[in-house]
């Protein structure tokens, strides 16, 4: 069954074919984040023009915002404080905690959303079914073969 394009941005997936991964290892890791450049499942190009990525900033600017307008009103609510102090320690922890989330996410979402030149395609996961179905009833097969020849 194809799955939602949300459910394939949540997991970093490709945007054409929702089976490769497009980052390498997990969004919080002491490795740095690596980026492949093509998807290892259906081949496509993740940066489709020279400096593509670069729009991803304007993606990651929006997702800072939210998140540091949603951490300041927690602490207005929680605390009460009206120490400037709070807001920008809180700020300046929110923004490195969140900064590897911001950079895969930001980046996803520009693949799987703002980017008409790549478009999900249906039969790459339709063909991966098929293809796991085949795997089993080889399987199966398999085991009838085995156990007549027992
Ligand atoms: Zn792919």
């Amino acid at each position: 069954m194809p799955t939602s394009k949300f459910h394939a941005m949540i997991h970093s997936k490709c945007p054409k074919c929702h089976i490769g991964n497009v980052f390498v290892g997990k969004v919080y890791s002491l490795h740095k984040q690596h980026m492949n450049d093509t998807c290892p499942y259906c081949g496509v190009k993740y940066e489709v023009e020279p400096g593509y990525f670069y729009a991803a900033m304007y993606v990651s600017y929006a997702l800072s915002v939210a998140e540091i307008v949603t951490v300041s009103v927690a602490i207005a609510i929680l605390t009460g404080s009206e120490s400037p102090w709070s807001y920008l320690i809180g700020l300046a922890v929110t923004i490195l905690v969140f900064a590897p989330f911001n950079f895969r996410y930001a980046r996803l979402i520009l693949l799987h959303f703002l980017t008409p030149k790549i478009s999900y395609d249906p039969r790459y996961e339709l063909a991966a079914e098929i293809g796991e179905k085949n795997n089993k009833n080889l399987e199966e097969d398999n085991n009838g073969i085995n156990e007549i020849k027992k």
